[in-house]
């Protein structure tokens, strides 16, 4: 079994789940009490988030650039950077390591293709929804069209995001308000739904979409495990 290096955190409320879901999956699939063998940098999300809000990705990109180079130091065999959003700087962290990078959006089109889902709506933060790095790897990568919501529903979802899931705040009044945004998605043409951000899947399950629902969180830390696993030792 590969050593996996979650670099996590952004935010913990999310990141933590990444922990319980590839714990769980290598029990499962290995049996006994076997478990994981992981390494975790969680950083501190205030960081983050003043970074994000400044516009300082440069900034962000050597603070998780160099929290990548620890990881593989400390024997990681693969790394997982549990947040969406931060996949903006993916390229930033690539350059530095020489282990695998499992790419969110990669594990996430894994399961749309499997899924014969050809157009998706996007959800997740504002960077997410209106920069080109996520949606264009989906379209370009990955041959998936994609639709994000319009202004008014990209703001609704990125303050929910930011004011409520990474605070641990849950709150049925908002899973209605974004389940509304997925309605407008499918009148779009969408027929499944990207969860791309860890945190919206602890606010929306697949129990609450009435179409293909993609929780991109879950299906990284999966991708994760059948890495580690590949090349069982
Ligand atoms: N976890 C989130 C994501 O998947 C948002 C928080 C962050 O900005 O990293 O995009």
């Amino acid at each position: 079994m590969r050593r996996i290096g979650l670099l996590g955190g952004m935010s913990w409320e999310s990141s933590i789940e990444y922990e319980r879901i590839i714990n769980t999956a290598v029990r499962e699939r290995l049996g006994g009490v076997a478990s994981a063998d992981l390494v975790i940098r969680s950083v501190d999300f205030a960081v983050i988030e003043a970074l994000q809000s400044e516009g300082q990705w440069e900034a962000a990109g050597d603070l998780l650039a160099a929290d990548a180079l620890l990881l593989e130091r400390a024997g990681c065999e693969l790394l997982v950077l549990c947040t969406n959003t931060m996949h903006r700087l993916a390229d930033r962290i690539t350059d530095v390591i020489s282990i695998p990078f499992i790419h969110i959006a990669d594990a996430t089109a894994a399961a749309v293709h499997e899924a014969q889902v050809d157009t998706v709506g996007l959800l997740g933060t504002r960077y997410t929804m209106e920069a080109d790095f996520y949606a264009g790897r989906l379209r370009d990568v990955h041959g998936l069209n994609v639709v994000v919501p319009g202004a008014d529903g990209r703001a609704l979802v990125h303050r929910v995001i930011y004011d409520e899931l990474v605070r641990g705040i849950i709150n049925p009044d908002s899973r209605r308000a974004v389940l509304n945004v997925i309605d407008d998605l499918a009148m779009a043409g969408a027929t499944g739904i990207i969860a791309g951000c860890t945190e919206i899947e602890l606010l929306v399950t697949a129990d609450d979409v009435a179409m293909h629902y993609f929780p991109t969180a879950r299906l990284h830390a999966l991708a994760a495990v059948d890495a580690a696993l590949a090349s069982s030792r």
